[in-house]
């Protein structure tokens, strides 16, 4: 089935282009203050799902390019 799916970003409403882990997705709430709607979700095994739409899988992509940075530079640190 070829169902639309919408952002997942609370107040969004476009149309989703990707579809993320909501492990990778959270860091638009801590960082960026969004608010998700998590799919498919059954914690504690499985985080869900997040649908994402082209600017905000921007915004998630240079997100986390900065957290994975950071991360790295802790690692050498
Ligand atoms: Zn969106």
């Amino acid at each position: 089935m070829a169902e639309k799916k919408t952002c997942s970003v609370e107040g969004c409403g476009r149309e989703a282009v990707r579809e993320i882990s909501y492990l990778d997705a959270k860091i638009l709430e801590e960082r960026a203050g969004l608010k998700l709607k998590v799919y498919h979700a059954h914690p504690p095994r499985r985080p869900g799902i997040v649908y994402l739409c082209e600017e905000h899988y921007k915004l998630w992509k240079k997100l986390s390019r900065e957290d994975r940075k950071i991360k790295e530079l802790s690692m050498k640190g």
